[in-house]
């Protein structure tokens, strides 16, 4: 590695797990000039990585410029992401120490060339800095261009646009060799993965990366109508594959999803839901739903609440309805902040319930588990489908992967012996 001693920069960064991953490759990236990451009050730049989903996202950008920006030591402030992509100029006008970097490949030879940095020694350094986790987030895809009608992604993201699936298999293949025993496949759209090459698609590529031999392997998320027969049987028929999807649903209504801009109604939801629990025997899914869109009436949020209901999920995430400027439903009539609220709480209270029954229904049956931290006190690991686990009474370290008994649940984690 080359050496630049006493050189050191800090991450900052809002949003979602793409984003998480591309910081981290940034900073494997910057390992690999011989930059340490450090605390922010000790860095020399600061990279804010940031997000513009929603107006509160856009403020929470600004307000992180803003708090660097009075760092006594004046350290440089590097911003990118989505915020950076669709507002540069208002990034810029925050101060004279803010550089946008728009593109997020150039974030790191950007700070590199401001710190004159020595060109890197070491292309393996994601792979060695993953090698203390079990489970690294792998981006496969960016942009989309579903434009739902409440989102800014697709603006700020642009189009669709796949990893070459060679590159994706030989970092999967670095990550095994490393130690790390969980992939997760991530992107904006992941069903519009495609090779650049050779055209190949999500399923294609879910079969290469299984040659690696990797213990595990999910999806961050995947749109409903790309869940197609041929990527469920490229699921089912890989043994490493967690039977655990996260599937937007948004709405419970049709009405709502279709001024939303989503590509399907609750019965094709249904369908493609009955469809994905018979190809995987076992299927746990989780999903994202948003309350208080503008068109959505009383009626239409008790339709949403009895169909989460009926599906069954395992987590749902709410968001309550957040206007985003530029989009098609921010020139809708919207609908009081307290009606939107409300509508959240009803939904999490559901959301709990149906957290509750669903670890319960753990409790008597054998699991697998992916140990993940080891301590004095405590071993806690993973089950394939993502829930938290301690282990107790066990002698195991860290990649470890073990069936155990679920005993009990306790503050939302399992309890296994
Ligand atoms: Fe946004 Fe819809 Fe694309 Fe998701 S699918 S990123 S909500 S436009």
């Amino acid at each position: 590695m080359s050496g630049s001693p006493g050189v050191a920069v800090a991450f900052r960064t809002l949003g979602c797990k793409v984003n998480r991953v591309e910081s981290e490759s940034i900073a494997a990236e910057l390992l690999g000039w011989g930059v340490s990451i450090a605390e922010e009050s000790e860095a020399d730049v600061v990279v804010i990585n940031t997000c513009t989903v929603t107006a509160e996202a856009d403020a929470k950008a600004r307000k992180a410029v803003r708090h660097v920006l009075r760092l006594p030591h004046e350290p440089l402030v590097v911003v990118t992401g989505c915020l950076a992509a669709v507002d540069a100029d208002a990034v810029r006008a925050l101060g004279a120490r803010v550089v946008v970097e728009t593109d997020k490949t150039l974030v790191a030879a950007r700070v590199a060339d401001h710190l004159a940095l020595a060109e890197p020694a070491s292309p393996l350094v994601r792979a060695g800095s993953a090698a203390f986790r079990t489970r690294v987030s792998v981006k496969i895809q960016d942009g989309c261009d579903n434009f739902c009608t409440y989102c800014i992604v697709p603006y700020a993201r642009g189009v669709p646009r796949g990893e070459p699936l060679a590159a994706v298999v030989a970092e999967v293949d670095s990550l095994v060799a490393a130690g790390v025993s969980e992939v997760v496949l991530t992107g904006i759209n992941l069903g519009r993965y495609r090779d650049p090459a050779s055209g190949a698609d999500l399923a294609d590529l879910i079969r290469a990366v299984a040659t690696t031999g990797v213990t595990r392997l999910r999806l961050s998320s995947i749109e409903p109508p790309d869940l197609t027969p041929h990527l469920l049987a490229a699921l089912a028929e890989t043994p490493a594959a967690c039977h655990h999807l996260h599937v937007p649903l948004q709405s419970g209504c049709d009405e709502v999803l279709s001024a939303m801009g989503r590509a399907y109604t609750t019965s094709r939801y249904r369908e493609i839901v009955l469809a994905s629990r018979e190809a995987l025997p076992g299927l746990t899914l989780t999903t994202d739903v948003i309350a208080g869109f503008p068109t959505e009436t009383a009626a239409h949020h008790a339709e949403t609440l009895a169909f989460a209901d009926e599906i069954g999920f395992s987590k749902l995430h709410v968001f309550r309805y957040s206007v985003r400027p530029g989009t098609p439903a921010a020139e809708l009539v919207q609908i009081e902040p307290s009606v939107r609220a409300e509508r959240a709480a009803h939904l999490r209270e559901l959301g709990e319930q149906q957290r509750a029954a669903f670890l319960e229904a753990h409790v008597g049956t054998q699991t697998e588990v992916l140990v993940e931290t080891v301590d004095a006190d405590s071993v806690t690991g993973t089950t394939r489908d993502y829930v938290r686990v301690t282990l107790v009474g066990t002698q195991l370290a860290r990649g470890d992967v073990t069936r155990a008994e679920v005993v009990g649940v306790c503050d939302g984690l399992l309890l296994a012996r």
